[in-house]
């Protein structure tokens, strides 16, 4: 298993093509827009080696029998899905942040069940393929990028009939020793700083839709691939390097960006899904219901850094002790345990697949991320509430130094006496960073938007059992009436 400074100097000196403000960027490991999230995924390998952490961070191979990072484990047992939901709670209060890890590995773990039941289905050999690039990540520790989302173009359309057919990420060729992709897939989570991008199809696909239903494993630095990193909220600010970044140690988010595949090459060897449209929509399914399980661990560890944030700050301006405020933290807290309960549940509730690998209750962890999209918003309210309307009018660090003006920002934004103002500076840009901007939008959309989860919510909500309940108990349906009455 790397360290987290191992995996850091991984990242080093690779051919990488990668672009930020309009400019190419030689080397993203030293570069101060990068190097906060590359820090939080760092975290991921340091936590196998914590004297605390260590039964969390690490597993034992079920290909190998050796130790392993458990961000590159398949889940043996419901225990394995509760003990990553603990993983990404203790890693989300740690850092605060998202650590990106997560996304590959969803991606292997639903690339294990829905190629072998392929396989099982079609007579292909996917899942031997998997397997064999599974073992290169659990020896090598590799950070993977699992690449769901395409561009998407005109959304009423499918695939086939888009004006520009590169607008899902599809195949151009098929040859002896491999095929070739072209397309792009977007708002890539730790796309720059991952050893290996798993594409997968965004969506359910039809039979004109086989050119896109591919899935396939590709170094993040292999020919023809193209990052272009997104910007975030106050992104700026990063370069100063300073307290303004709020968590200046991990970032906001992520680290998202475009990743452009451009007639890239992929050997058969690396490709798990080439045609077979009717098992799009079972993979998009499996990896969407893994990752929405994880929602409820890490935004509930993020969350504890906003509750603990906010009374801090309530404690240096003389409020904590306030009926009010003390139940506003009480809300805070109550929402991150629910979300943290839905994770549990929906791990707990896990079964074993035909692969042998274990899958969550779809039902549950898809409702658990539908209460993110809310209650992360409802926490950074309650936060903002809490903390006043200084954390969106600070002036900057520099100003508070500053040889003339410094000494007034000191004086006017004291709060207790005897609080250095700098700390009440640093727990304000903190809770800035959190609570606004890019961090909610990635409790509102990651993992897919609310109308996906509600999608399949409904589908798999069993309504013909409840209104079966309903109509038993009105004395409406056939059972009931056979039912002795009683008055
Ligand atoms: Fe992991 Fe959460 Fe980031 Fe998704 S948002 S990659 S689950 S930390
Ligand atoms: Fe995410």
């Amino acid at each position: 298993m790397k360290t987290g400074l191992q995996y850091i100097d991984s990242l080093r000196d690779r051919k990488m093509e990668v672009y930020y403000l309009g400019e190419r960027i030689e080397d993203p490991v030293e570069h101060l827009s990068f190097r906060p999230h590359i820090q939080a995924a760092a975290a991921t390998y340091d936590m196998a080696f914590h004297p605390d952490w260590e039964d969390l961070g690490s597993a034992v191979s079920c290909l190998t029998g050796e130790r392993i990072n458990r961000f590159t484990h398949i889940h043996q047992s419901a225990g394995d899905l509760v003990k990553k939901v603990k993983a990404l709670r203790a890693l989300g209060c740690y850092t605060g942040t998202c650590f990106q890890r997560c996304v590959g590995w969803d991606a292997l773990n639903a690339l294990y069940i829905t190629t072998y039941d392929m396989d099982q289905k079609k007579g292909t050999s996917y899942h031997p393929r998997l397997v064999e690039f599974l073992r290169y990540v659990q020896r090598e520790d590799l950070m993977c990028d699992g690449a769901m989302t395409d561009p998407k173009g005109d959304r009423s359309l499918p695939p086939h009939k888009q004006a520009d057919p590169d607008l899902y990420l599809r195949i151009v060729e098929r040859r002896a020793d491999g095929i070739v992709v072209r397309g792009a897939k977007a708002h890539q989570t730790g796309a720059v700083n991952s050893h290996e991008v798993i594409a997968m199809p965004t969506t359910a696909m039809g039979p004109n839709d086989a050119d896109w239903s591919v899935s396939f494993a590709i170094p993040a630095d292999a020919p023809g691939v193209t990052h272009i990193f997104g910007r975030q909220t106050n992104d700026t600010r990063r370069l100063e390097n300073t307290a303004d970044c709020g968590n200046y140690r991990f970032g906001i988010v992520g680290g998202e960006a475009l990743i452009v595949f451009d007639d890239v090459f992929i050997p058969w060897e690396r490709v798990f899904m080439c045609g077979e449209h009717e098992f799009a929509g079972p993979l998009v399914e499996t990896f969407a219901s893994f990752h929405r399980q994880n929602y409820g661990g890490c935004k509930a560890g993020v969350a504890d850094v906003m509750v603990g944030a906010a009374a801090v700050t309530a404690e240096y301006q003389g409020t904590a002790s306030a009926s009010h405020v003390r139940d506003k933290l009480t809300e805070m807290m109550q929402m991150a345990e629910t979300l943290y309960c839905g994770s549990i549940a929906c791990s707990a509730e896990g079964t074993q697949t035909p692969s042998g690998a274990y899958f969550v209750n779809p039902l549950l962890a898809n409702s658990t991320k539908l209460n993110v999209t809310r209650f992360m918003y409802e926490i950074s309210r309650l936060a903002q509430d809490i903390a006043g309307g200084f954390i969106a009018t600070l002036p900057s660090e520099k100003d508070l130094r500053h040889p003339t003006v410094g000494k007034y920002v000191k004086k006017y934004f004291a709060g207790v006496a005897g609080i250095p103002v700098e700390d009440r500076f640093r727990m304000a840009r903190l809770l800035e960073n959190m609570s606004c901007g890019a961090a909610m939008v990635e409790a509102m959309h990651g993992a897919g938007s609310p109308q996906a989860q509600k999608i399949m919510i409904y589908r798999q909500g069993n309504l013909e059992s409840k209104k079966k309940a309903a109509k038993r108990l009105a004395g409406i349906d056939d059972e009931s009436k056979d039912t002795p009455q009683v008055r």
